[in-house]
């Protein structure tokens, strides 16, 4: 089999209203994402969407069609899409960094490979070690009176798991997770995300007054720039540290580890570059003795689809104990799938058909689709 092109279709697809997001990068209200087609000469496509986010990794939907177009699919024609582990050091060597564009065609490449065989990408990884995966909601870094208000939503809806968003002004981060976790029952489990908005003093400070809240864990407190500086914090507090912006690589990873810096390490294929890297980093985190948490930058149900493989199929990440962020369609407008994946409120269930497990909403994809 042979790739005969790869085709990349920039959408922009808007939050649902009332469920647009803000952290410390900023505020998340549509998502101008790349859908990508893998074409072959025997007429199976591969499915990959490039879920991107100037303000984390530096990639834009134009910046993704350029990759593509100029570089990616010139590289890739003729070649084999079976042979996902020939063509992953090539695409590194073309083009560094970029981890969403290439994860977008490598998770193409995996649902081509699953498609000729019949099989689901993740048993083609060895098979399903769960086929539901726990959940949490995220609550934005809102003023207190529409976090609580968001947050009754998601409870009342059933969710079990709630993320609150901080790491802006430190007065209305505590307000903000002291109001949720008051109205919060006592088997609801909640963590935060500060995305790197505290500076490491503040931080120190937060998680010191954070702490009477039990939190299942504090997420990514302070900018990635120092390692020194997460590891110091992990040291001197009773919550959880979560390395979220602070992996990318397997480096990161190893560099994280090896500093005791974390204690969970956020992952999902599209920040490491695909589902193969992904791997090899929570095989990193487990080999250092740290769990792996399924993270998520809002993706649609492709991107999803892929997280949801790996969180079925890894010994490494653990669900249950930190819920997966596999919430992305449930905040988005559409998810361009022509049967929507089952997601919560407690959990997400695995799909069961081959590759990537999902079909491409071609009505959708016009509709949204940025010419
Ligand atoms: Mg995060």
């Amino acid at each position: 089999m042979k790739i005969l092109n790869i085709e990349a279709i920039p959408i922009l697809v808007p939050l649902k209203q009332g469920l647009t997001t803000k952290t410390a990068h900023g505020e998340h209200i549509d998502s101008p994402y790349v859908i990508v087609r893998i074409h072959t000469d025997e007429g199976l496509v591969g499915l990959g969407e490039a879920t991107l986010a100037p303000r984390w990794s530096g990639e834009t939907s134009a910046s993704c069609v350029a990759a593509i177009e100029q570089i990616f699919n010139p590289l890739l024609i003729g070649k084999d899409p079976t042979r996902i582990n020939q063509i992953r050091p090539l695409m590194d060597k073309a083009l560094v960094h970029n981890p969403f564009t290439k994860a977008a065609i490598e998770m193409g490449l995996w649902d081509i490979t699953g498609k000729t065989v019949g099989k689901s990408l993740c048993e083609l990884l060895g098979g399903a070690i769960h086929t539901e995966i726990p959940i949490k909601m995220v609550v934005g870094a809102f003023p207190v009176e529409k976090a609580v208000a968001l947050a009754e939503k998601f409870l009342g809806w059933g969710v079990l798991s709630l993320k609150v968003k901080v790491g802006l002004d430190p007065y209305e981060d505590i307000e903000r997770v002291s109001a949720i976790h008051a109205i919060a029952d006592r088997n609801i489990t909640i963590g935060v995300d500060a995305n790197g908005g505290w500076k490491p003093t503040i931080a120190r400070d937060m998680l010191n007054r954070l702490a009477k809240f039990d939190l299942l864990f504090a997420e990514q407190p302070i900018a990635p720039t120092s390692i020194e500086s997460l590891a110091e914090l992990r040291e001197n507090s009773n919550i959880p540290i979560m390395a979220d912006e602070s992996v990318f690589t397997l480096s990161d990873a190893w560099n994280i580890c090896t500093n005791n810096a974390a204690d969970i390490l956020s992952i999902y294929p599209g920040k490491h570059g695909g589902i193969s890297n992904t791997l090899e980093i929570a095989n990193v985190a487990y080999a250092a003795g740290l769990n792996c948490h399924i993270g998520s930058n809002l993706e649609l149900g492709i991107g999803t689809a892929a997280m949801l493989q790996v969180a079925a199929t890894s010994n490494c990440v653990d669900s249950k104990s930190f819920p997966a962020d596999l919430i992305g369609p449930l905040y988005h407008e559409a998810d361009l799938l022509r049967t929507p994946l089952k997601l919560g409120p407690e959990v997400a269930k695995i799909p069961e058909g081959p590759g990537l497990g999902i079909e491409l909403d071609e009505e959708q994809l016009e509709q949204f689709r940025v010419n």
